[in-house]
């Protein structure tokens, strides 16, 4: 039998969307300029923008990593609270999208906090591990760009992240299609790939988080010594 789980019906998501989460006034601005847009439902939830903003201030995080920005709802929900100290790479490979992110980071005060870069993600990280001391350095990273390339960005990430440090990836339960066997597209078999990689990958601790639309926690060992 299976474990039981909460089943969320709509006036108890209404509940949690209502009150489960505060968000700024530039997020929620960001939020509603990106509304206008038809890909709109690609943005995280502000639950899940609170939550990853929650899991980099706990580890400290100064040195921050996104795959996957769009207009940069995400990136900003992170970074917004973090010290004058921290910075973000932040990934995508449209000018259009990122156009809205960059105005909205700058308003933020952001601007020199998130460096972006724009082209194919698997260029931009092939560029990055190259770089002097970037292997091993970053504290956070998100993986949140196509799905079909996410198993190639999460050995770039488990490349670049330190130990301890924790890689998210996002979308795991894909409006639940993962758990169809009756689905075989792409990007639905790519999302069960990364799933079943993640739970044997001997190299992490991992989770996988039933919020918003699954979200993947991957943290690197070392495994603590008891000792
Ligand atoms: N994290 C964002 C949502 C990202 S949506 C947020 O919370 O709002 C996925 C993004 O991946 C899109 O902006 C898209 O332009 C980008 N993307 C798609 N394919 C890509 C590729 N090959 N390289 C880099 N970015 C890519
Ligand atoms: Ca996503």
């Amino acid at each position: 039998m299976a474990h039981k789980a909460l089943t969320l019906d709509e006036k108890l998501i209404q509940y949690l969307q209502k009150f489960g989460h505060r968000e700024s006034a530039a997020l929620a601005a960001l939020r509603e300029e990106t509304s206008q847009l038809p890909e709109a439902v690609m943005q995280i939830t502000p639950e899940q923008g609170q939550f990853m903003g929650f899991l980099a201030k706990l580890i400290g995080a100064k040195k921050l990593l996104e795959i996957g920005v769009f207009t940069g709802y995400s990136a900003l929900a992170v970074m917004e609270d973090l010290p004058a100290t921290s910075r973000m790479v932040a990934l995508d490979i449209s000018e259009a999208y990122t156009a809205v992110a960059r105005r909205h980071w700058k308003a933020a005060g952001l601007k020199e906090r998130i460096e972006l870069r724009l082209g194919p993600a698997l260029q931009s990280l092939e560029t990055l591990l190259c770089e002097k001391g970037a292997l091993k350095s970053f504290d956070f990273i998100f993986i949140d760009a196509d799905k079909a390339h996410y198993p190639a960005y999460y050995e770039a990430a488990l490349s670049l992240t330190r130990p301890g440090g924790i890689i998210l990836i996002d979308n795991l339960i894909w409006s639940g299609k993962v758990a169809d066997p009756s689905i075989t597209d792409p990007d639905t078999e790519a999302l069960r790939a990364m799933l079943h990689t993640l739970r044997a990958d001997p190299r992490i601790d991992f989770s996988l988080i039933a919020v918003a639309d699954g979200i993947g926690l991957a943290r690197p060992g070392p495994r603590l010594d008891h000792a």
